[in-house]
């Protein structure tokens, strides 16, 4: 019925308008211009202020710190006074280090907008969310910690491999951190080193922002990387520093050993029974894994243990060797730089040195060796042991957080081929 109503009332409307538009009914109406209405209300807009201070008769002069500037030199030269910078250095002991402005971050100066005068403050930006304000008038000195609102969204995504994963994820509009991210969480169990053209990553992941823009590296929630029928996935489970990844079953991704020695890189010779020596020319077995990176790459502990040998030989250029455990040693050559010394305990994924080529080598690379039980194995084909699995009273908790969070990782696999992100 009221359908009819509408329909009805629309019939009488357009029949209106035609009638308006068809006869000219009225006398002519000349144009009149307009006047302003009397009676507004007036909405005032609220002052324009920076880093809190309202801007009202003051001007803002921005600035990027550059390399061997002072707190003191930077203030003397706005006219501020020395013993008002000293005032505000000592007022600000032990909550900023005056000595230390590090170059590339910006600052600013709110003065009087007349010419030559004093600042009234003083902004320096300690990071994208916090900065300091130095209240600079004479006798009245002090330092106040400003914060920027930090918002906290939860985006899902998926990427197929076409080639650099970083890559591939920045063209799918995530921050392409999240390919160092990925191959640190799946360290253990996704060897990055063989991962094909294809494969499927998908990551759930928060991401803190300060006005729009990203700040920090984001934070994995989930991941699952699909290469064939193999599916390997990931779930951040713990609190605070305890938190780490676990597959479906709610075991520990940490295993015993990283994968490689280095986080990005490639394989440049594999291990095998024999080979061309590249600087000898004669065929030898190759009981390691080179892996090429640029000179000066990190190179890290697979896994905690303690520095047997940090030395150095003809052939091995300066090495370090690392003993895990009774079972397993592996050991890194031709580094450029030996940052361990003998009988030092190591953690996993601690730096032991630099990517070289001393020694036997034809260019920069570390050859990877892996000991089990005093033979040479290559690691790549070993099975390792998993760290602790979930609690079993956490497992109900752990379960829920799984499902949901596989539903955005679901999801976003499901948006890969509309190319779209999933917003949570
Ligand atoms: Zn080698």
């Amino acid at each position: 019925m009221k359908r009819w109503v509408q329909l009805g009332l629309l019939v009488l409307a357009g029949a209106l308008v035609f009638v308006f538009f068809s006869v000219d009914l009225g006398p002519r109406v000349e144009y009149v211009e307009e006047q302003p209405v009397e009676d507004t209300v007036v909405v005032p807009l609220p002052p324009p202020s920076a880093y809190g201070i309202i801007m009202d008769s003051l001007v803002l002069r921005e600035g990027t710190v550059k390399s061997g500037a002072s707190f003191g030199g930077l203030l003397g030269a706005e006219g501020v006074s020395a013993s008002v910078i000293e005032t505000l250095v000592s007022k600000a002991e032990g909550l900023f280090d005056a000595r230390k402005l590090r170059s590339g971050h910006p600052y600013a100066f709110i003065a009087p907008d007349r010419e030559g005068a004093t600042p009234h403050y003083f902004i320096y930006e300690a990071d994208p969310i916090q900065y300091f304000v130095f209240h600079l008038l004479p006798g009245n000195e002090y330092v106040t910690i400003g914060e920027r609102a930090v918002t906290v969204t939860q985006h899902a995504i998926a990427a197929t491999v076409t080639g650099a994963l970083y890559n591939d994820l920045a063209k799918a509009g995530a921050d392409p951190m999240l390919a160092v991210l990925l191959s640190e969480v799946f360290a253990w169990t996704v060897d990055f080193y063989r991962i094909q053209k294809g494969d499927v990553f998908s990551v759930a992941y928060a991401e803190r922002s300060v006005e729009g823009k990203r700040v920090g590296a984001p934070q994995i929630l989930a991941a699952r990387y699909i290469s064939g029928d193999k599916v390997k996935a990931a779930f951040r489970f713990g609190e605070g520093k305890e938190a780490t990844y676990f597959d479906d079953e709610g075991n520990s991704l940490r295993k015993a050993f990283l994968k490689a020695p280095l986080k990005f890189s490639r394989i440049s010779s594999g291990f095998s029974g024999k080979r061309l020596h590249p600087v000898q020319k004669v065929m030898k077995a190759h009981l390691g894994t080179d892996y090429a990176a640029p000179y000066g790459t990190p190179i890290l502990a697979v896994g905690d243990g303690v520095v047997e040998q940090a030395g150095r030989t003809g052939g091995n250029g300066n090495f370090v060797k690392i003993r895990h455990n009774g079972v397993y040693s592996t050991q890194y050559l031709h580094m450029r730089k030996v940052l361990v010394k003998q009988g030092q305990r190591v953690q996993q994924g601690d730096v032991i040195g630099e990517v070289g080529s001393t020694g036997l080598a034809t260019g920069p690379h570390v050859c990877f060796r892996f000991w089990k039980n005093g033979a040479q194995v290559d690691h790549r084909k070993e099975e390792f042991p998993s760290a602790e699995p979930i609690a079993q009273e956490l497992r109900p908790a752990f379960d829920a957080a799984r499902d949901s969070l596989s539903a955005q990782l679901d999801e976003a696999e499901l948006a890969l081929a509309a190319g779209r992100m999933v917003n949570f």
